[in-house]
């Protein structure tokens, strides 16, 4: 029996910040560019997936050096300027197209190589002759077990090392040119056409910009052919950030179409005009309802007004088609899907899958499910929202949604089911194999869980240099908080007050300039970042030894701190418009004076021999004694243990020590409400 997962709908309003993985199409397409490249390239944010994993193995299997690092999102390639050391091996591409595809292209490359290549039972089903035929016209050659010309897996590749002009049917599948694409600038000459219409056109230009990234500027001629006008191997960026995977990013937008109003979801990183072509669903959704804003490089996705049905093509982003068709049973009419006949050879038959689980929730759809199985060229789905027919459905329990090993479908289903239909919390949707959101999401309900939390608020008070700054941001990292540095708004005054002239002895003079300051906030990262006058003032300047001098001084005086703690306060609001599950502010009386309700006050300290030796690893002339003693002295708001503060001492504590236990701490307060 597979295992399945109950979904809990959500009673109150979803929010925080989505852990959406990096994309796997950049991730996939990075490690080929980055293993054809001279020199070591650094993947930072990338996916760590049964898919990416694949290619991982794979690559290594062909003698290439790769270091991955999962719990940072890393991966460190050594490139071989386009050779493929290994000349002989068998590869298994698991049911992962990008890495099946990709692989055999990449192979082409070996001189004389001979290669096994397998994949799961769906891999065999899926496309690839486009590709082997192409390659066969530079005589690297697919054989079956049997020496008979491949179609399909399983095949044996012999490879001549050759590409001419080559010409490619990528009717079934983009992902057939684009791995001729990306191998195209290593052979000087080499031309690629196509000889009818690709698919998801938006991944070809993916591929057409991510090669552009790595130095080698794909052109295309009258005729459509592309090629490289200036071939070699592909140049490294050295340090190559992977974006968030736009289609992963469509079920958190379409979160708050279904959960309570105040709903509010923060998407790190997701940018309209990214690489990702299947950003476009950002577009649909607000067509369709959705409240989606945009903050710096990050987007902000608040409770959906309405759930507006209509007639959308997906043609060019069709991986994200489930994702509306899963909100289209609550939507106020009809909702047609268009030109999505290709996804029927995907993870599974998605049109036909769609349209028999929805079908078995109680929804009405067109063409019907014995039409679909009956009629491969069918291409579109209406699907007739009825409320009354999914409360008669749920009344009778819960529905097992059948997931056909696809990642797309367990996802999509979670959505809906988060929705209260029922009005009381009752779960009305299962879904079966839950485990298959492994392809490309591991984490997928964890990350929907997550959004359930209530806002937090924590204080982090401690001496200089006891490791506030570095823990703080961390933990805002991994638990989607603001991180509020409130030293460095005592900092950003006295770079102010310094430029005016003011001294610390002179009260006069600091209420002057005080006078003339105008306090905002950016959000840079997870970072909440203090703008004085409309400037923020770089670290340096804030971290100078003349600023470690006056800071505690000026700091000390009650006009500066009342000055400041109206603005600190607010930062509380900021993280909670912006979609942050909570803040995490440091400083000196944050548990005491600023927050004194947060949910979790923290004490840090640590023996003055670490902290000074701390400073001065990281470069910096910090008397932080002497603050230390102004700090704890000061008859305004001194720095001190709050009461009901949880102490660590971190003397002999790793920074990742620290880090899991204050987010042991919070754990609790971010359950469920
Ligand atoms: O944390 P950091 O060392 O950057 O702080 C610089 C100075 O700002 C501290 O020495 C202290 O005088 C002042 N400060 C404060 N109250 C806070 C945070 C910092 O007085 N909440």
């Amino acid at each position: 029996m597979t295992e399945s997962l109950l979904i809990k709908p959500f009673r109150t309003s979803a929010r925080g910040v989505a852990q959406v993985p990096g994309s796997k199409s950049i991730t996939n397409r990075a490690l080929i560019l980055a293993a054809l490249a001279e020199g070591e390239t650094l993947l930072t944010g990338a996916l760590f997936s049964r898919d990416t994993k694949i290619l991982i193995q794979a690559l290594r299997t062909l003698g290439f050096v790769i270091v991955d690092d999962e719990v940072a999102g890393t991966i460190r390639i050594q490139g071989n300027a386009g050779n493929i050391p290994v000349k002989e091996g068998s590869l298994h591409v698991g049911n992962a197209g990008t890495a099946a595809r990709f692989l055999t292209a990449f192979l082409a490359l070996s001189h004389q190589g001979k290669y096994a290549m397998d994949g799961d039972v769906a891999m065999r089903a899926r496309p690839m002759s486009g590709l082997l035929n192409s390659l066969a016209s530079s005589k690297t050659l697919a054989y079956t077990a049997e020496g008979k010309p491949a179609q399909a897996f399983p095949f044996v590749l012999q490879t001549s090392g050759q590409l001419k002009d080559l010409t490619v049917d990528a009717s079934a599948s983009s992902q057939l040119l684009s791995a001729l694409l990306m191998v195209l600038p290593q052979r000087a000459g080499a031309t690629v056409k196509m000889s009818g219409e690709t698919v998801s056109e938006p991944f070809v230009v993916m591929t057409e910009r991510m090669c552009a990234q790595f130095g080698r500027p794909l052109s295309r001629d009258a005729e459509g052919r592309w090629f490289c006008a200036n071939p070699g191997a592909y140049i490294s960026p050295q340090v190559y950030a992977i974006e968030p995977d736009a289609t992963a990013a469509s079920y958190f937008i379409a979160l708050p179409a279904v959960t309570g109003q105040g709903s509010c979801v923060r998407l790190q990183g997701y940018q309209p005009k990214g690489l990702q072509g299947d950003t476009a669903f950002a577009e649909v959704a607000k067509l369709y309802g959705a409240e989606i804003d945009y903050q710096g490089d990050s987007a902000r996705v608040r409770s959906w007004h309405n759930l507006r049905g209509g007639d959308f093509d997906f043609n060019q982003f069709s991986d994200t088609f489930l994702t509306l068709a899963a909100l289209a049973p609550l939507a106020d009419k009809p909702t047609i899907i268009r030109n999505i006949a290709h996804t029927r050879k995907q993870e599974t038959d998605r049109l036909l899958a769609m349209a028999t689980e929805l079908n078995r929730l109680g929804v009405k759809v067109e063409p019907s499910p014995q039409a679909l199985q009956a009629d491969a060229s069918l291409s579109s789905l209406t699907i007739y929202p009825s409320r009354d027919a999914l409360l008669k459905t749920a009344q009778r329990g819960p529905t097992s949604i059948h997931t056909y090993e696809d990642h797309r479908m367990a996802m999509s289903f979670g959505i809906l089911g988060s929705y209260d239909l029922l009005g009381d919390g009752t779960p009305w949707i299962k879904i079966e194999d839950p485990g298959c959101t492994g392809k490309t999401f591991p984490r997928f309900f964890q990350a929907l869980e997550a959004l359930r939390s209530s806002f937090v608020s924590i204080a982090i008070d401690g001496g200089a240099a006891s490791g506030k700054s570095s823990t703080a941001r961390a933990v805002a990292q991994h638990l989607g908080l603001m991180h509020v540095d409130t030293g460095a708004h005592y900092r950003t005054l006295t770079v102010g007050l310094l430029d005016a002239k003011a001294t610390p002895s002179n009260l006069a003079s600091v209420e002057k300039a005080l006078a003339q300051f105008k306090l905002d906030s950016v959000l840079s990262g997870f970072s909440s970042r203090c703008v004085l006058n409309g400037k923020i003032a770089s670290e340096a300047e804030i971290r100078s030894p003349e600023v470690n001098a006056h800071v505690s001084a000026f700091a000390a005086l009650p006009a500066v701190r009342n000055y400041i703690l109206n603005y600190q306060r607010s930062q509380v609001e900021l993280a909670r418009d912006a979609g942050f599950a909570g803040l995490i502010m440091e400083g000196r009386d944050i548990g005491s004076v600023v927050l004194p309700n947060a949910t979790l006050r923290i004490f840090l300290e640590a023996d003055a021999e670490a902290r000074r030796l701390r400073r001065s690893t990281e470069g910096q002339a910090d008397s932080i004694a002497q603050r230390d003693l102004l700090d704890s002295t000061r008859a305004a708001a001194p720095l001190i243990c709050p009461t009901g503060a949880v102490r660590i001492d971190n003397t002999k504590l790793s920074l990742a020590e620290v880090v899991q236990e204050v987010e042991r701490l919070i754990a609790p307060a971010l359950a469920v409400s």
